[in-house]
């Protein structure tokens, strides 16, 4: 296909990972933005906290970040040859070989491409002349034949692409520990070199407390779920003809629903060709750690030791005891490595929570890192936003560039400008500045913010970003108090707080008009499977109660929303719905080469005013094709379609579509079936996930223009090539969700929930996000879900409360640590009823001479968002071996720096990490062997596009438990305690035979039974006797009456109400055939696919660091 069109729009690699060559930026540069007016000011805005806030510039205490604390560790690596870095010449080089191609942004567009320019609505002329393509059959709708349906095209009769996931004897037998127990075959002699570890605590450290009390989501939980329809239509029935068989949507011969009891959200567990039933790949060779000399100064980490019987976790009630041995190799583990001396996750994120969880975290203090993200905490804006909206890497920036360089630590923030507060905290306070709009900086357009100083009696005000002095209007004068403050500092957010939102005014709308309300239309496809798998029954039967839950305005007592409905196959059925109309009506567009929208009055309709016409519609729907046999769809005129509606209707919004199989049918946006895993560890691996013509990229971008999101609902039965299909729905920030092998009995819950939350959350529509810094350092890369037509200004067809953006920033001067680096991000956009807001997020961060300044005020888990988004965008243009190797690469540079420069000095058998990123090695070890960058047999090529997109937007707690999932021992918790129980670290070793484990990672869910689990235990939760008698394929806990079944369905549902997707339980037995994907979140472990161990990998780091350093 059309790879040269791709390759222009997603712009030419840069060179270096190093130098980081953007093309022209200019931070003056407000292209479209319009001149800031001063207008009148309305009255103070009330009611927000008069809390004072300390002056921008003084250094906070002492106390801000963790102590510089070193963890010394001895790891002599012995000749390694380490099985997963083999290639030790590239490895260990002493710059950065392989380096990664760079994309300069997400999608770099040419520039001149400028979005304005021709894509505006055209007037809609399409009324007048009669539609030969539409034929409108009013009032008949049930009983009509719709025109064009072909049925030459007939499902055959016996499915392909799936199949029982393949069995693994090897497996089933015993539960052998993985990875670290390969080390026990060592045959060389020791190296002798000093072994000494040491941790500090943080000052104060108290017994370490669970504060997990997050309220469930109560909106989403108890949602009705209709009847599971489509099993009253057995596909047999209508035994479909074999002639003109396409190879897509070949709909299964029997249902699904018996061979897939556990079929896991984001991992088709599908067919497992050539996996093999033990772990594929040499063991670790040659590599030897020396553990005979003692630790000193080692605080021992929770957990107990290895393979005995854990010592007692903090918090933990126990009320069922595991059995202990396990692994029955304790007699091994003196010749390794101890699990449980290298830095622990679980006892970071407890350490966190005791000393940060109980204290509010204010604002105030520029530069000070905030709790973890696993940290359940209370924020107080006193002046910088919640960490809730902006996260950084680094709150202390260098000085300079020559130390950014020095160090690697990337400069970065993750932005979530419309994250959700928790209740307890007051959402960002609305100002308005009346007919003028907000206050802005004269040059730099930078909108009014605490970090803004008043001069000359406050007739005047310094910008804070670029120092540009400008008039203070005489609506917006005030007197100054004795220490230079406004007399109204605590009256007005913009002047004391970090997050607040401002009106627009015209000035900032599309062609200088206030926006109509926004759209939504659902576009459902009926072809064979949709109506087969029950999708179409189930969905219809849904979104008669689900449109009442449209987002609104405020206390509004409607949604100003307007919604439209579309169906599907190879052409396309547009719905009046007209409240006027006893029934609605269908035309059908059949010549879908050239999309257009055959009505436009009575398309979109307010929900209320059309009720009975649309609940008729949504009857009618599954009747109408229930005996379809057209398998074949379009999906480009699809999108066409919505885009074309919403142009005609002058108005943003978002299409809902609902999609089952590969577009194959002629039709713009036509694909074919490219897949081919033969690519995966070549050089054209990259093509897997680059989109397989530029149409899409096309259309993107017309729908950014119009304010057209996309959210994309897929139900595949096979491949359907997500890298091209989600291209629209990433560029225009939507969401996609997939539903493999989608059973509506089965999979139902799961759908409706995520489709619930996602037509309900909060979203802006037709947005800009820009980001200003003050002098010395700017944005110059940006990830996400959006479309850049320049370098400086993000576009978001929409963008909702989930969605986030991380932004990197680099020196183009020297910094001042007087004065500190600011940031301010301003997201200009339409809310659900058609107010054009903007939301400013505001944080100062501290600048430092010293290196280890920086190292003792980081954050790893958001370094690990930024490292992850880097090498899933560095796919579409690298091999993922050089991906690899290159964020190896940076964080052995990142960590050899602090060792070099920071450490005090000790062995050069050390390996010493910072405190605040003794996780880098372990997390980064978890993105290494995630499936996009190094997949195993059975990871499917659109479950690793689908997870590179969804990973795109991801802000820091949910990449955080991506990539190590928490692992609750459910057979510890405390049933009169709302807390859980303490997390174990993810690895086989710590399970017991006599546990059961909830293990999440937000987008998989399992429950885990060890085969020796009381019986009273069992019975309490599965109602069975034994654990023979447990039915994996229950998909559900029962409700039971005892407190532990009530205990373990609380701690599942505020789990699910935590994460932003549904979780579909799976139940897995020990050495059951499920086990092995379970295992497969097991991140400490050695990976199925050759990913290293926890400890192989640290020694792995030790060695990179130990090569840097010599
Ligand atoms: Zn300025």
């Amino acid at each position: 296909m059309n790879q040269q069109g791709h390759m222009a729009s997603y712009g030419q690699p840069q060179p270096g990972y190093q130098g980081y060559q953007q093309f022209g930026y200019n931070s003056q540069h407000s292209a479209g933005v319009p001149p800031s007016q001063y207008g009148p000011y309305n009255g103070p805005v009330q009611g927000y906290q008069q809390t004072a806030l300390p002056q921008g510039s003084s250094r906070p205490p002492p106390a801000s970040g963790a102590p510089l604390t070193s963890l010394p560790h001895s790891i002599a690596a012995q000749q390694p040859t380490y099985d997963q870095y083999g290639q030790g010449d590239i490895q260990n080089g002493p710059a950065m070989p392989g380096q990664m191609q760079r994309l300069p942004v997400s999608q770099s567009y040419m520039p001149g491409e400028t979005l304005q320019s021709g894509s505006q609505p055209m007037p809609y002329q399409q009324y007048a002349p009669p539609l030969n393509n539409a034929q409108q059959l009013p009032n008949q709708m049930a009983r009509m034949q719709i025109s064009g349906v072909s049925t030459n095209s007939a499902p055959p009769p016996v499915s392909q692409g799936y199949g029982p996931p393949a069995s693994h004897p090897q497996t089933t037998a015993s539960l052998p520990p993985a990875g670290p127990a390969t080390y026990t075959q060592y045959s060389t002699p020791l190296q002798s070199i000093p072994s000494s570890i040491a941790q500090h605590p943080y000052p104060g450290q108290a017994a370490p407390v669970s504060t997990f009390t997050s309220p469930p989501t109560s909106s989403l939980t108890g949602v009705n779920l209709p009847p599971p329809p489509g099993v009253q239509r057995p596909p047999t029935m209508h035994g479909p003809p074999l002639t003109g068989q396409s190879p897509t949507g070949l709909p299964p011969s029997q249902p699904l629903t018996g061979l897939y009891p556990a079929q896991p959200n984001h991992r088709s567990a599908g067919p497992q060709p050539g996996m093999p039933g033990v772990m594929p790949g040499p063991p670790p060779q040659g590599f030897q750690v020396h553990p005979t000399q003692p630790s000193q100064g080692f605080i021992p980490q929770q957990n107990g030791s290895f393979g005995q019987m854990r010592a007692p976790q903090p918090n933990y009630a126990a009320p069922y005891t595991g059995t202990p041995n396990y692994n029955n190799q304790p007699q091994q583990q003196q010749k390794r490595l101890d699990p449980d001396s290298i830095p622990s996750p679980i006892q970071v994120i407890e350490d966190d929570k005791s000393n940060r969880g109980s204290e509010p975290f204010s604002t105030g203090v520029r530069g000070q890192v905030p709790p973890l993200v696993t940290t359940d905490f209370m924020v107080k804006d006193q002046g910088n936003s919640s960490p809730r909206f902006i996260r950084c890497a680094a709150y202390n920036i260098p000085c300079t560039s020559d130390m950014a360089k020095q160090c690697q630590v990337p400069l970065t923030a993750v932005v979530k400008p419309l994250a959700t507060l928790p209740a307890d905290e007051a959402p960002p306070y609305i100002v308005d500045h009346g007919e003028t709009g907000p206050i802005r900086c004269n040059r730099c357009k930078a909108y009014m913010c605490p970090y803004m100083q008043f001069i000359e009696g406050g007739r005047r005000f310094q910008c804070a970003f670029c120092s540009c002095v400008t008039e203070v209007l005489p609506h917006y004068f005030q007197h100054l108090d004795h220490t230079g403050k406004r007399m109204d500092y605590y009256d007005r957010p913009e002047l004391s707080l970090g997050s607040y939102e401002f009106l627009a005014t015209v000035d900032y709308c599309k062609n200088n008009k206030v926006p109509n309300p926004p759209a939504f239309i659902f576009m459902i496809d009926v072809s064979y499977n949709a109506l087969k798998s029950g999708l179409v029954h189930l969905l219809c039967e849904e979104l008669k109660t689900l449109l009442d839950y449209l987002p609104r305005e405020g206390n509004a007592e409607e949604s100003a929303l307007r919604v439209g409905f579309v169906t599907y196959n190879k052409v396309l059925h547009f719905y009046n719905v007209k409240s006027s109309l006893a029934q609605p009506q269908m035309m059908v567009v059949s010549d879908i080469a050239d999309m257009f929208v055959p009505l436009l009055d009575g398309f979109l309709v307010n929900v209320n005013e059309s009720r009975t016409v649309i609940n008729s519609l949504l009857e009618q729907i599954p009747e109408i094709f229930a005996d379809t046999r057209e398998t074949e769809t379009v999906f480009g005129p699809v999108i066409q379609a919505g885009l074309e509606a919403l142009k005609a209707a002058e108005c943003a919004g978002k299409l809902f579509i609902f999609h089952s199989s590969l577009p194959l049918a002629e039709a713009p946006g036509k694909l074919k079936n490219r897949d081919d895993k033969k690519l995966i560890n070549t050089d054209k691996e990259k093509v897997l996930f680059q989109p397989q013509t530029s149409f899409y990229n096309n259309l993107g971008k017309e729908c950014v223009a119009q304010g057209c999101c996309v959210d994309l609902f897929l139900f595949p039965n096979q491949y359907v090539d997500v890298a091209t299909l989600g291209l629209v729905t990433y560029q225009t920030g939507g969401s996609i969700y997939k539903y493999t092998y989608f059973q509506a009995q089965a999979d139902g819950e799961r759908f409706l929930n995520d489709l619930h939350r996602d037509v309900r959350k909060v979203i802006g529509f037709d947005s800009v996000m820009r980001v200003r810094t003050s002098t010395g350092i700017r944005a110059t890369d940006f990830f996400g879900s959006f479309y850049m037509s320049n370098t400086t200004d993000v576009e978001l067809a929409a963008l909702d409360c989930d969605k986030t953006i991380t932004v990197e920033f680099k020196h183009d001067d020297k910094l001042n640590e007087d004065n500190g680096a600011q940031i301010q991000c301003a997201l200009l956009y339409t809310s659900c009823s058609g107010q054009r807001r903007l939301r400013i997020h505001n944080l100062s961060l501290n600048c430092c001479t010293q290196l280890a300044d920086l190292y003792r005020n980081c954050e790893t888990d958001t370094l690990i968002n930024f490292f992850v988004k880097l090498a899933y965008r560095g796919v579409l243009s690298n091999p993922t071996k050089t991906v690899r190797d290159s964020l190896i690469n940076q964080s052995a540079q990142i960590l050899a720096c602090y060792r070099k420069n920071c450490a005090s000095p000790s062995s050069a058998g050390q390996l010493i990490l910072p405190e605040c990123m003794k996780l880098l090695p372990v997390y980064l070890n978890c993105v290494l062997k995630s499936d996009v960058l190094q997949p195993g047999a059975d990871v499917s090529t659109d479950d690793r596009a689908y997870i590179r997109q969804l990973i795109t937007s991801m802000d820091v707690a949910e990449t955080n438990v991506f990539f190590y999932p928490r692992l609750l021992p459910v057979h510890k918790m405390d049933v009169d305690s709302d807390d859980f129980p303490v997390a174990i670290r993810c690895s086989e070793e710590r399970l017991s035979k006599g546990g059961i484990y909830l293990l999440e990672n937000g987008l998989n869910l399992f429950i885990w039974v060890g085969m020796n689990t009381q019986h009273d235990l069992i019975q309490s939760i599965f109602n069975v006797q034994s654990f023979g008698q447990i039915d994996s394929a229950l998909g559900a806990l029962p409700m039971l009456d005892n407190p532990y079944s009530k205990k373990l369905r609380s701690m599942v549902d505020m789990i699910r109400a935590q994460r932003p997707r549904f979780m579909k339980l799976l139940i897995v037995k020990q050495d059951d055939k499920m086990e092995l994907l379970f295992k497969h979140f097991l991140m400490e472990d050695k990976s199925v696919s050759g990913g290293a161990s926890y400890v192989d990998f640290l020694c792995h780091m030790h060695k990179e660091i130990r090569q840097l350093l010599s």
